[in-house]
């Protein structure tokens, strides 16, 4: 398994697979032919059909400069979603070709070879197996991530991101770039607060911190597992900090757990709402964000895995259906309601963590099989669901 770096990763939302892993694609070709004078890319699958919503070639345009030719080819049939091929020109001459696949979470293959920074950190390949050695060296899951790589800094600065986002989030009025004209909601929902709401004030306060339209908007987020999921963790862990005055050294703690289940889900499945729909990004951003809480809650081991199965297994089909391709309905609100989902699975978790009957591994292995079974226009399209329903008002 993969260093948490490449989990929780810093950049331009409002998608990991459709702005920032073209984006680090861009970077790849400036980087290695310094001597091109132009580029030609083809968009192909879901970066085809809702590259546009997504701010993909303006992403692209930026990166690589406007004699950038885009070419949205939503007929031709590839076998990964995310993938797009780069020619490179110098003058008239092509000099080279390359295929590049978003892999989600902002990762990418080039020519089918998977970058090779910060790879294998981790020699397990399942929760089973991480449960197992922190079991034989009698110590909790963030220790785990501790014997394996030094890594506080970069998680403080990942939160105080999350933080920056969500506090950012929380002044806005208005509405988000496209032409739904989504109201921005996080800022009415945090004014709307009372003192004496009692748990409901609870409830106001996460779905204000969840609402990620700063994604929705293109602003600077991390990805947890995905942009587009990225309200989820970051609202629980801001909630625990400041409501809870949860100190940061167990904030960071709290990531490399959530972490932990991230990897996981990556290693064995996939978080790239293309592949596996919805389920695989705010249904790992619900296991990731459940297994934090019931570590700050002071879960055992037994309980966070139990935790992170039950945000998992009742987010199983959830479809990505994102209205006219863009990441606000129902991404935005679904964030929301995932942040509170994860409350509840790490509370129940703590009680009946005894009576568990399947693992943290089977559900993943089932959301990466109900996955590959979805139709593809419940993947990324904008042809199905919701997305469909909206374009036939
Ligand atoms: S529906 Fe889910 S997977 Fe699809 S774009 Fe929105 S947040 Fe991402």
């Amino acid at each position: 398994m993969d260093s948490l770096v490449e989990l929780y990763k810093i950049g331009h939302g409002p998608s990991s697979s459709h702005t920032m892993g073209p984006a680090k694609a861009c970077q790849y070709l400036k980087e290695h032919f310094p001597e091109a004078t132009r580029f030609e890319i083809t968009l192909y699958g879901s970066l085809a059909l809702t590259g546009k919503g997504h701010l993909t070639d303006i992403i692209i345009l930026n990166e690589l400069g406007p004699n950038t030719k885009i070419v949205f080819d939503i007929k031709s049939k590839v076998k990964h979603p995310n993938t797009f091929i780069a020619k490179v020109f110098n003058d008239e001459k092509m000099i080279k070709q390359i295929t590049f696949i978003s892999l989600g979470g902002g990762s990418i293959s080039i020519d089918s070879k998977v970058e090779e920074s910060n790879k294998d950190i981790y020699p397990f390949h399942n929760f089973d197996e991480i449960k197992k050695y922190a079991y034989e060296n009698n110590i909790s899951l963030d220790k785990v991530v501790d014997r394996f790589e030094n890594i506080d800094e970069y998680l403080k600065k990942v939160y105080f991101q999350m933080d920056k986002t969500i506090t950012d989030g929380l002044t806005k009025d208005g509405v988000l770039p496209g032409k739904l004209q989504v109201k921005r909601k996080a800022k009415i929902i945090y004014s709307s607060l009372h003192e004496d709401d009692g748990h409901e004030k609870v409830i106001r306060l996460l779905s204000a911190y969840a609402c990620s339209e700063e994604n929705a908007s293109g602003a600077i987020v991390v990805t947890s597992p995905t942009c587009g999921s990225s309200g989820v963790l970051a609202s629980a862990l801001y909630y625990y900090y400041h409501d809870k005055n949860t100190p940061i050294e167990k904030i960071i703690e709290a990531l490399k757990v959530g972490g932990l289940i991230g990897n996981v889900i990556k290693h064995n499945a996939s978080i790239a709402g293309a592949y596996a729909g919805c389920q695989s990004e705010i249904g790992s951003a619900c296991s990731m964000a459940a297994a934090s809480i019931c570590f700050l809650e002071g879960g055992n081991i037994k309980q966070i895995e139990y935790a992170s199965e039950i945000a998992m297994e009742h987010h199983l089909g959830l479809t990505c259906d994102p209205v006219e391709g863009m990441v606000q309905i129902p991404c935005i609100e679904r964030n929301a309601v995932a942040t509170l989902r994860a409350f509840d699975a790490a509370y129940l978790a703590t009680i009946l963590s005894s009576l568990s009957q399947v693992s943290f591994d089977t559900v993943v292995e089932t959301m990466y099989q109900t996955g590959k079974d979805l139709k593809n226009a419940y993947k990324e399209t904008s042809k199905g669901g919701l997305a469909k329903y909206f374009f036939h008002k």
